[in-house]
Order: C-alpha cells, then structure tokens, then sequence
C-alpha cells in the first residue's frame, strides 16, 4: 500500500553499477527503467513489439484497449518521477478529476457515498498512459528504447550463478551483456522455464480462477462531462461494467461478467448485457451517445496468477522479476499498473542500500505490499463460491464486515472514504478496522434494524 513505503527520493541510491537491461517496455518495465537510471549508467529497456511515439494498443499488451484505471501508487509515483504528469494527461485530452464526486461507484446495492476530502484520479486511455511514461523514459539520457526485439533468453555465467545478460533477436541473434536483467515480460513471463533449466528452484505458483471476460467500445462524450461510473457486482449477480472519461472526448466503456457469465462481441448483445447491470448507468451512456465505431473489443481473464520469488531459497545474482510477472490480479479491481509502481518504489529503496544482495531483499520487500493486493484481490473473489483456488483462512469472515462497511458507505461519507482508500490501494484493509469505523459500521446496522 503507497502509505507503508516512503516516498521515492532520487538522493537515497548512490550505487552506480554499468549497465540494466529491462525485458519489457510495458507499465512495469518503464516504471523499473527509470528506477534503475539512478542506479546503473545505462539502461536498455527492450520490447519484441515495435514502440512507435503514437498512442497505439501495442500487440504485446491486448489490454490496452479496455478500461485501465491508474490507481494512487500509480499516479503518485508517475507524479514523482515524472512531476507534472497529470497536467499533460489533461493536456492530451484526459480528464483529471476528484473521484469522490465524479466517479460514482455502485456496489452493495447503492452508490457509494461522497468521500469528505478530495480523492484525485486521473482518467485516459491505457494508450495514452503508456505514451506519455514511455515519452518520459525515452528523454532520460541514460536509458534506450528499443523496439523489436525478442528476448529469447538470459545468459549465465560460467559458474552458473548469476545472469550475466539476456540474448535477443533483432535481425538476427545478438547478445547484451548487463550486471542487472529485470523481467518486466508480464503474466507469461518464461523465468520460472529458465530457473528450472538451470537448476534452480522454481517459484510456486498460485492461481485463482475467475472465468472472467471483458468487452468495450468507445462511446462520444460531449466535453464538459467529465462523470466515470463504476458497477461493482456483488453475488449472486456476476456482470458489471465501468465508463471513464477518456481523450478524444471519449468514455470507455466496459462491461464483464465472471464464471463464464462473459459479455457479448455483437453491439446488440453488449447493450443488452449493459442494459441487465444492477444500475442503469452505463446503458444510458450507450443509449444516448454515438458510438465510435462498431468494433468491440473482448479479453478473456481465466485466472488471477501470484508467483512466490520472496520464498525460494536460491536465486541468481544479477536477476530480478517485477510486475505481472509477479502477480497479476483479477482486473476488475485497477490494480495491476499500480502494483508495478510499487514494485518499483520497492526496487527504488532496495536500490538505497546497495546492490548486494539484491534480489532476495526486493523480493521480500514486494511481497510486503502484493501479499496484502492479494488478498484483497482473492478475497473479494472468493464471495464468489465459483471461484476456484485456495481461498485464504479468514476470508468469510472479513467478506462478512466487509459488506457492512460497503453497507455503511452507503451513507456515511466517512466510511465511503476509508474504503474508497483501501480500494485505490492508499491504505492496507486494516483501516476499516479501526475503533472509529467499527464504531461507525455497527450504528449504520443497529440502524438498519430499526
Ligand atoms: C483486461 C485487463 C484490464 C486491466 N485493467 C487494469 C486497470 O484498470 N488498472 C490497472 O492498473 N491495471 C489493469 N490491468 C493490468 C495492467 O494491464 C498490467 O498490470 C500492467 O500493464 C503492468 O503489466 P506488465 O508491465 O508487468 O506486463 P504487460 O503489460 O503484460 O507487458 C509485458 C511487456 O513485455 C513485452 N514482452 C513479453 N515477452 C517479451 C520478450 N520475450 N521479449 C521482449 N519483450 C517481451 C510485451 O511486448 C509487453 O510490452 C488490466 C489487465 C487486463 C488483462
């Protein structure tokens, strides 16, 4: 959670190694290129899709086309590196708003309540996003981008103990010797292949499955609205759906059902799937505004994937994994692309202290803060008795508390903002549990009764 880790301040790493090289140009790859810019005289980040300056939803990242919500870590670490981030989202035509006003987030029945301080959120196109970070990286003058270029492996060294550099086709094979590779490959990173060829242990994995499926289009939005609406679905219901204000006067909008209640590919059945959401919302978007286009995008989500690098007890010098390569989460809950600026505060403070022993420190250290987006990923999903995997001991229980706090924030504008909080990953779960929002849950259900 962005409140447990201190705030990235370039004066802390004073560790210079030669050369990083980054697999994968993606969210997590550019959030690691720039941490280790402060560290290593040169960074290479390399891609195998071609990173061309426009907004384009690369073939390497399918997602991109569906709604992508940049949570507080990402925005505030994006804001950090790269101060004034927010101003050019606004200025490339995305929309910078107060979500405790203009975003309203149904769930539990009702809408949540106006949260009492302001609670920011940028709002674009996952394109837009990654074109913008990618601009920032790019006019560092220690790193290079380069497109084109398929890893197809790391390269040990002789003693077989540490990565020494990756291997890439570009036109043909070339190798790139580095002290540091970082895996930013994404959820079908191949590592895990690559240690056990190697002999080295392999991470367990974890996967829950979800059967999930997303469609969208993009829908006109005059201007001046710059509203976003969020419908969470909570059991027995399985579809929900998001619209948010994005560029171009756009909203993308998303519709998604789980255990393999997906939503159709076919304008006619996408409004119909809108249309038997639990509010009427987003059907009205797409009712009363002119579509861009017929195209509806799909992506299919079978399962949540969490890979343990923290509980091996060998591991390579000169490697490290970061982003959905470590864990990627059941989408629904925005948090990927923050989770990999986490990752990458996380590797940032490892950096501090030197890069001994690097690896088994980062990986602890990221564990702290995923173990708890786990849980609350995998927890929420487990409302679902659906949902196939090892469910977490405890999790009925904090379910039960749970939709009484979302109960709560139906009214009380002080429980919708601690949740709201711990939902934009801000704060760890355990905010709902103080004696003052247990005071405030239990006299909104005392009320409930009377
Ligand atoms: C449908 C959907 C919706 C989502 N919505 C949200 C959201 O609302 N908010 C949010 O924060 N997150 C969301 N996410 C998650 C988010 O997209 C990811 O968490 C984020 O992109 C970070 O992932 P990553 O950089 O680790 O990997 P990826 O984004 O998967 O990128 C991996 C990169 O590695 C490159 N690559 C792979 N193999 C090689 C190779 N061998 N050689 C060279 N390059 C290689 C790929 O081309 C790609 O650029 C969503 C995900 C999905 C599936």
């Amino acid at each position: 959670m962005l409140s447990d880790v201190p705030r990235y301040d370039p004066d802390r790493v004073s560790t210079r190694g030669e050369h990083a090289v980054v697999v994968g140009a993606s969210m997590a790859g550019l959030f690691a290129g720039r941490i280790l810019a402060d560290a290593f005289d040169r960074v290479t980040i390399l891609d195998r899709d071609p990173l061309p300056d426009e907004r384009v939803a690369r073939r390497g990242v399918p997602q991109a086309n569906h709604v992508h919500a940049l949570l507080e870590p990402g925005r505030v670490m994006l804001e950090d590196l790269f101060p004034g981030y927010g101003e050019e989202v606004r200025e490339a035509g995305g929309v910078v708003m107060d979500a405790s006003k203009k975003l309203d987030l149904y769930q539990g029945g009702d809408f949540i309540a106006e949260a009492q301080e302001e609670l920011p959120f940028y709002c674009a196109s996952r394109p837009l996003f990654e074109q913008l970070t990618r601009r920032h990286v790019a006019e560092c003058a220690d790193i290079t981008l380069r497109g084109d270029c398929h890893v197809t492996g790391f390269v040990a060294d002789d003693e077989g103990t540490a990565v020494t550099g990756v291997t890439f086709v570009e036109r043909e094979e070339t190798k790139l010797d580095a002290d540091l590779v970082v895996d930013a490959t994404g959820r079908t990173s191949r590592t895990p292949d690559w240690l056990e060829r190697h002999r080295y242990p392999t991470p367990r994995t974890e996967d829950i499955g979800v059967d999930l499926a997303y469609s969208t289009v993009a829908v006109d939005r005059p201007p001046e609205n710059e509203q976003g609406y969020l419908i969470v679905p909570s059991p027995p219901v399985t579809r929900g759906g998001t619209a948010v204000p994005a560029e171009d006067d756009r909203w993308i909008v998303t519709v998604f059902g789980r255990h393999g209640d997906h939503p159709p590919t076919d304008p006619e059945g996408f409004e119909a799937f809108a249309s038997s959401l639990p509010a009427p919302v987003i059907s009205e978007i797409l009712a009363n505004h002119e579509w861009d286009g017929d195209e509806i995008h799909r992506y299919p989500f079978p399962a949540s994937k969490r890979r343990y690098y923290e509980d091996l007890d060998r591991f390579p010098d000169g490697l490290l994994v970061t982003g959905d390569a470590i864990a990627s989460f059941n989408p629904i809950y925005g948090q990927g692309m923050s989770a990999a600026a986490l990752d990458a505060l996380h590797l940032h403070h490892a950096l501090a202290n030197g890069r001994e022993n690097l690896a088994p420190r980062f990986f602890d250290r990221a564990a702290n803060t995923l173990d708890v987006v786990w849980r609350m990923t995998v927890g929420s999903d487990f409302e679902y008795p659906e949902t196939e995997g090892e469910k977490p001991a405890g999790t009925d229980a904090f379910n039960r508390y749970l939709s009484w706090v979302v109960d709560a924030a139906h009214e009380d504008s002080y429980v919708a903002e601690q949740f709201t909080r711990v939902l934009r990953l801000e704060v760890r779960p355990t905010a709902l549990l103080t004696p003052g929002m247990l005071g405030r849950v239990a006299s909104a259900k005392v009320r409930a009764y009377v």
